[in-house]
């Protein structure tokens, strides 16, 4: 089966082109466009080249396409990507304004481009459809409740690809398959001992998630991707108390409040130096005290997560880094598990130093828990999903 990922942001547009099949799948070309202003022209020129490159001899061939969208009104999983699913972008084109129009603009630009081929849509809040109404419910007025203000988690594809992989490399085959085959079965009873991960995708944007026997339990993100841990950006978790004072205080608009908090906040908002981790590490190490400032409030977040879920999972058999801090920021990961020893997370920081953007066990021996380093590949559990959705 031949599956286009189409990744959508709000100026660009990458693709990767996977042959899959029951046992696995391989990427068999790629490519994007930066400053996209028409998607309709791009996404022809795409397949154009997929063409003129000999990787295809018709755009027909191209059975389905994925899309990684984030957050739907009243909708979740993974879905026909048809109208209802263009309603439910449009209905929360407001939470998620950097993403949701460009997928529901995409996904109307494929079925024209494409009218042959399957559309799949793989919410990025479906891998928290089986959370407790506790812990995604907040404490608000049932109106508010109504109009679906609620915690949904973000990073699903990246925390359910953790879920199953971190199975796997334990030896919890059981896990793995129910993972696996999660959005087409749902939770299923696995062996008797339970097997609990806490999973963090540490990127430009990041998050924190629990997870018990290949399900979420929980997220660090809540109702929209702005919330949790300090993000490149954005504010991450805030008081909402400080909105309105912030507002009345410095005599700003809302809209620029908003934007503040979504442009100006995170890591760049406390260091005032970079979004980028790289950058801020730099200015930390030369002295620079908000640079550090910014670096601690991350780590005290994460800490603050992993805490939170292992209380709630009764303990953990994996802590997993994943993203591109995750994999390749060895002092960030040592610094989350710091003085964690007691709570049988045992760094070894010869195996940590060495891992950069591989897969690894960096626990001592010893360990009670692992500690693991697992390479993002999100394109690939869209493809897999879409694979499977349109298989069974
Ligand atoms: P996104 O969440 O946007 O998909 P990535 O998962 O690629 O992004 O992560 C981007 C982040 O990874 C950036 O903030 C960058 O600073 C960080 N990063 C990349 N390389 C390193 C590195 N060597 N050490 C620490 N952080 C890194």
């Amino acid at each position: 089966m031949l599956i286009l990922v189409a990744n959508l942001g709000s100026t660009s547009f990458k693709y990767r082109l996977f042959r899959m099949e029951a046992g696995g799948g391989e990427v068999v070309a790629k490519g994007g466009y930066e400053r996209v202003e028409d998607y309709g022209t791009v996404i022809d020129d795409a397949l154009a080249s997929l063409q003129r490159d000999g990787v295809i001899s018709s755009p027909d061939e191209i059975d389905a396409v994925g899309f990684k969208t984030v957050l739907g009104k009243n909708l979740s999983g993974c879905v026909i990507a048809d109208q209802s699913a263009i309603d439910a972008l449009e209905g929360f084109a407001a939470v998620a304004p950097a993403h949701n129009p460009p997928y529901a603009n995409g996904i109307r630009q494929f079925a024209r481009s494409l009218p042959k081929a399957r559309l799949v849509a793989l919410f990025e809040t479906a891998f928290y459809q089986w959370t407790s109404a506790a812990s995604h419910s907040y404490a608000i007025p049932k109106a508010w409740r109504d109009i679906g203000i609620r915690r949904y988690g973000f990073h699903g594809a990246s925390h359910k690809f953790i879920a199953e992989r971190s199975a796997e490399l334990c030896g919890r085959e059981d896990v793995a398959e129910t993972a696996r085959r999660l959005y087409q079965d749902g939770p299923r009873q696995t062996g008797a001992k339970p097997f609990r991960v806490v999973s963090c995708h540490l990127g430009g944007s990041s998050s924190v998630t629990g997870i018990l026997n290949g399900v979420a339990i929980g997220s660090s993100m809540g109702f929209s991707p702005q919330s949790g841990l300090p993000q490149n950006n954005r504010v991450g978790d805030l008081d909402s108390g400080a909105i309105p004072y912030a507002i009345r205080t410095l005599g700003i608009p809302f809209d620029e409040a908003e934007r503040q908090l979504t442009k100006e906040s995170g890591l760049l908002g406390i260091s005032g130096i970079s979004n980028d981790i790289r950058d801020v590490r730099a200015a930390a190490a030369a002295g620079h005290a908000d640079a550090k400032l910014a670096i601690e409030c991350l780590i005290h977040s994460i800490r603050h997560w992993l805490g939170a879920f292992m209380i709630e999972l009764s303990g953990i058999d994996a802590l997993v880094f994943t993203a591109g801090i995750g994999e390749n920021g060895a002092d960030i990961r040592a610094a989350v598990c710091d003085g964690l020893e007691g709570f049988g997370i045992q760094l070894d920081p010869v195996r940590n130093e060495a891992c950069r953007a591989v897969e690894a066990d960096i626990a001592t021996g010893t360990s009670p828990a692992r500690v693991l380093v697992i390479p993002a590949n999100e394109e690939l559990v869209l493809a897999r999903e879409v694979f499977r959705k349109l298989s069974s």
